[in-house]
């Protein structure tokens, strides 16, 4: 596997491949890698001949009150876990290899801006939307991999490439958890022993809530008891706690087909986001 860190290295490094005729995969990810990042890999190994995986720690997505130094960082052994799962292409650039003097163009998103993460970070999906353009166009990757936990972000990926016109396939890739719910995150980490005891409740709490929603139970009262009991348990704060559309991520009163609950709960220092399917019992 290379370990390339600047642009023109990996510039070179895909036409090559790209005149060969080989199929290339990207899985953009912020290092810190765990199974979730692995299902990504894999999921990319399957359907492309070259795999691209990015480590960067994309400083326009964090907000000036937010944990960018605090970020967990493991490069080495990112790269060794990308050795072991075959990745062919490691991207490691700085922050000024991918934003250097003198860049002054920006990828607003309006879509959803003042829905469920939007509200809370503003800004956020702007510096998601101009590191994965940047990204998709270093790459000229056939398929781009991400991840279902960070659902509105797969979401906002989709729509950028549509509205770009970036020739790029986006695969959605179910979310990875550990064996008692919580979904794998780089930012469990920073959890202390008695708060990641407490952080599957957070998984818990929004599939108890989908399925009462599913069986009928208003939809507002389901998250709001939901919301109720993280904080009971022990979480700090609740910053949303809804039932959406899929797809637009439109508030479902009522929802049929496709509804999902999505969460973001502060627990110690850590922001968790999580989001599980209303499952379709009243359509059986
Ligand atoms: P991050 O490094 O947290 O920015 O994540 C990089 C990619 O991995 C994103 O597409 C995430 O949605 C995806 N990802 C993160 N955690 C998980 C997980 N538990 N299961 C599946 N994909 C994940």
């Amino acid at each position: 596997m290379d370990v390339i860190r600047t642009v023109p290295e990996l510039a070179a490094r895909v036409a090559a491949w790209r005149e060969d005729g080989e199929r290339i995969g990207l899985v953009p990810t912020m290092g810190g890698l765990h199974g979730g990042h692995t299902r990504l890999i894999r999921a990319a190994k399957e359907r492309d001949e070259k795999v691209v995986l990015t480590l960067f720690v994309n400083p326009t997505q964090f907000g000036p009150d937010e944990d960018l130094a605090g970020y967990p960082r493991s490069e080495a052994e990112d790269l060794e876990l990308a050795r072991i799962e075959f990745v062919d292409l490691a991207f490691v650039p700085e922050a000024a290899e991918m934003y250097p003097p003198g860049f002054s163009t920006r990828v607003q998103v309006d879509y959803d801006e003042d829905v469920l993460c939007a509200a809370d970070r503003p800004g956020h999906f702007d510096g998601v939307a101009q590191a994965v353009t940047k990204l998709l166009n270093l790459s000229r990757a056939d398929s781009a991999y991400f991840g279902e936990k960070d659902w509105q972000q797969l979401q906002i990926v989709r729509k950028l490439v549509r509205d770009l016109n970036i020739a790029t396939r986006i695969v959605g890739v179910p979310t990875v958890r550990e064996g008692d719910g919580l979904a794998m995150s780089t930012r469990n980490r920073t959890l202390g022993a008695e708060h990641r005891a407490i952080a599957p409740r957070l998984f818990a709490e929004i599939t108890r809530a989908a399925s009462r929603i599913a069986q009928g139970e208003p939809t507002e009262l389901a998250c709001v008891e939901a919301a109720e009991n993280l904080i009971i348990a022990g979480f700090s704060d609740v910053e949303y706690l809804e039932c959406r559309d899929a797809e637009r991520l439109r508030i479902a009163p009522s929802p049929g087909h496709g509804a999902r609950v999505f969460a973001a709960a502060r627990l110690g220092g850590a922001r968790l986001i999580d989001n599980v399917p209303v499952p379709d019992l009243l359509a059986r």
